[in-house]
């Protein structure tokens, strides 16, 4: 049996079937197919195990906003492993449809997702933020879980293209440094346009759109208490400390959000699958 590194056998990730997920629910026309925490878990666990990458996005209000307005931001999400609902509003709107999808945030899966690698020595990589959160946030992932083997961490600069040859030249040093995880924080819809790029580049890597998470673990901005986070309030919270960048964007997620609760049918979803 060959002594290569899974990361390191293209030949393995050539002949990595396609796996595929049933949609448990649909918003918008938009897949869901992950319906809590532990499923993500489990399932990005079992394709690490399998030799094969995935990607994993969190849809909320606000990738919906852009999903209406963007083919290409489209043909990505229909391109996904695996898709959470990540929004109060998002996980409610599913319900509709499948009853037990609990509200998954990117947030929700960095730690147990750490927790389920280092227990597997599976290497992980930190792909966003700033240079400061990225240090403190694997500090304390590492505080946390002492086995954890973060390949290494890499903040881009502002302007980074997602689409261009430094995404390339990242995803192929991510690929070189043994990582099967990469956590990817650039928000939406930049970290979503790199994750299916690059799980077309390097197959056998999972590539996980996680927004603020980094931040949150960092401590350099502070995630909403558990009491508004149940009552779906986590939005307001969020509002409340960056007024001027979240004002607009809520906004259009709020009409949104009144559109798809006054006509979201309460439809069971047809048995189609997606696939990667
Ligand atoms: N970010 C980045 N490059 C960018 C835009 C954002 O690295 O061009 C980082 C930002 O520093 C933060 C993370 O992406 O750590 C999430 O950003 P944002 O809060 O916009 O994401 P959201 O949670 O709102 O999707």
């Amino acid at each position: 049996m060959s002594t290569l590194p899974l990361s390191n056998r293209p030949d393995l990730a050539r002949s990595i079937p396609k796996p595929r997920i049933p949609a448990l629910a649909q918003v918008d026309d938009q897949v869901i197919n992950v319906a809590n925490q532990e499923d993500a878990i489990r399932f990005c666990m079992r394709s690490l195990r399998a030799g094969r990458g995935f990607t994993l996005f969190t849809l909320n209000l606000d990738h919906l906003v852009t999903l209406r307005s963007d083919p290409s931001f489209r043909a990505v999400y229909a391109r996904a492993t695996f898709v959470t609902a990540d929004g109060a509003p998002v996980a409610r709107l599913a319900r509709r449809s499948y009853a037990h999808v609990e509200r998954t945030t990117g947030a929700d899966l960095v730690t147990p997702l750490a927790g389920a690698a280092a227990f597997e020595r599976l290497p992980v990589y930190l792909f966003g933020a700033s240079e400061a959160t990225l240090n403190k946030a694997a500090e304390k992932l590492k505080q946390q879980y002492p086995n954890l083997i973060i390949a290494g961490m890499e903040a881009p600069p502002r302007g980074f293209d997602p689409m261009g040859e430094a995404a390339d030249l990242a995803a192929d040093r991510i690929a070189r440094s043994g990582a099967r995880i990469c956590f990817v924080a650039l928000g939406a819809p930049k970290q979503e346009f790199f994750g299916d790029r690059m799980a077309q580049r390097h197959p056998h890597i999972g590539w996980l759109g996680i927004g603020a998470a980094l931040d949150f673990i960092a401590g350099e901005k502070s995630r909403a208490p558990r009491l508004l986070q149940r009552i779906g309030l986590e939005w307001f919270w969020r509002l409340m400390q960056e007024p001027r960048r979240l004002g607009l964007r809520y906004l259009r997620c709020a009409m949104l959000l009144a559109r798809l609760s006054l006509h979201h049918e309460e439809a069971p979803v047809a048995p189609a699958r997606i696939a990667r």
